[in-house]
């Protein structure tokens, strides 16, 4: 789904993470009462309009125009905001995020520009007619809007914020949409915006979480071996007509094109290197073994790599004839092989990396996604380059689901992370 600036600027405003910078984070102080009371039941003096039916009211997460029109009870009533039935919160958020002023299914946060505290409601708890925020809320699109004749919550009421946005950061700098500050841009951020990949992305959900005939938890082959920006190429032991190590989870192998494919597209015209396929390395046998249980050599440490939930694959490169699981750093001190980066990763792609880790989270069922040590910093500050500018617009901006050990706290990420990332996936549904 790729949702436009005016949209992108709106959710950040109206839902701004717990993250606290210079005080509130852009919250309203803690003084904002309540929204002034307001009859939900009765219509806008002026809008000549009958009021619909109180039994017939929309859930919050329904299209609205009107707050009338919006399902609350007394101490929550039901408002519409820019086009989405949400509540009014029964007091100030106590925090962002907080429940203790909305009904169990909704979430209390401030509205930049508004009065007020607002009931946010839980994606997972309505049916969102908006779109689903980072933090899981259903929040309006560009798209919806509603009628300032019978909701206060059309207009961008005069909105004022210190959260930044891309206008508002000065030239050479970004807005990095987690804490609403501008940072300076990274000179190796590839130029130009996004270009528009939403035919090109195949869908996350093509499985049923419920099991059956098209279940997410089935392992499956992945197949086919080479398309939409990945090559998963024999390795390890396999065979073109043998990759018996290639099973995984079918929402893993879907989840996996999607990110491929995405950075392939919205990286296409990057200047600093072409793109390539990506590696796939090691993920379950075809009976939810370690790869090489077979040879009586399982590869990886006992509970990893079980039942396809698990996948190594190669980092991008630059400068090397394809995108297979190889080393990107210096790994080796007087003569022996440390199994991690004892230098800078001079061959790895950055940004494209980035973009690829970035577009992992994707799923909601990502657990974590292991790198080396030197190569995570880089990573990751790319990946707030990579927010900031437009290219990653997922919880990955605000919760990176990223581990990493820049010296060996025996974790398991400190070694053998330096040929190849490690993606892991909780249980789907
Ligand atoms: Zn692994």
């Amino acid at each position: 789904m790729q949702h436009s600036i005016s949209f992108l600027a709106l959710f950040f405003i109206a839902c701004s993470p717990p993250v606290s910078v210079g005080g509130n984070g852009g919250r309203q102080g803690a003084d904002a009462g309540p929204i002034a009371n307001q009859d939900a039941g009765e219509p806008a003096p002026d809008s000549g309009r009958t009021p619909p039916d109180p039994s017939n009211r929309f859930e919050p997460g329904t299209v609205c125009d009107c707050s009338d029109e919006c399902w609350g009870s007394e101490t929550n009533p039901g408002i519409c905001v820019k086009g989405i039935c949400m509540q009014e919160a029964a007091g100030a958020c106590a925090e962002s995020g907080s429940r203790g002023e909305c009904d169990e299914r909704s979430r209390c946060w401030s509205m930049e520009g508004l009065e007020g505290s607002i009931c946010w409601p839980d994606c997972d708890a309505y049916n969102c007619e908006g779109t689903c925020d980072n933090d899981g809320s259903c929040v309006p699109t560009a798209d919806t809007s509603c009628d300032s004749e019978c909701s206060d919550y059309c207009g961008n009421g005069g909105a004022t914020t210190d959260r930044c946005d891309n206008v508002t950061c000065p030239e050479g700098s970004l807005c990095n949409p987690a804490d609403g500050q501008c940072i300076e841009s990274d000179q190796g951020l590839p130029a130009g915006s996004p270009p528009n990949c939403v035919d090109e992305i195949p869908a996350l959900n093509d499985c049923d979480p419920n099991g059956g005939a098209n279940s997410c938890h089935e392992l499956i082959q992945f197949d086919p071996p080479r398309a939409q920006g990945y090559w998963d190429y024999p390795l390890n032991g396999e065979r073109e007509n043998d990759q018996y190590r290639s099973w995984a989870r079918r929402d893993l192998m879907l989840l996996i094109r999607r990110a491929t494919a995405a950075t392939k597209c919205l990286s296409e015209d990057w200047e600093h290197a072409g793109y390539q396929d990506l590696g796939l390395g090691d993920m379950s046998e075809q009976n939810g073994d370690i790869p090489g249980t077979r040879e009586n050599r399982p590869g990886h440490p006992a509970g990893t790599h079980v039942n396809g939930h698990d996948m190594d694959i190669a980092y991008y490169q630059i400068g090397q004839s394809n995108n297979w699981l190889r080393p990107v750093c210096e790994h080796v001190q007087n003569g022996e092989d440390q199994y991690h980066c004892v230098g800078q990763p001079v061959t790895l792609d950055v940004y494209r990396t980035a973009l690829f880790i970035g577009r992992l989270h994707d799923s909601p069922n990502l657990r974590v996604i292991g790198v080396d040590g030197k190569i995570g910093p880089l990573v990751r500050s790319a990946i707030v380059q990579l927010c900031g500018a437009g290219w990653l617009r997922n919880s990955a901006c605000n919760q990176l689901r990223m581990a990493y050990e820049e010296t060996d706290l025996q974790q398991g990420w400190y070694r053998f992370h330096h040929h190849h990332l490690h993606i892991s996936l909780s249980s789907p549904g």
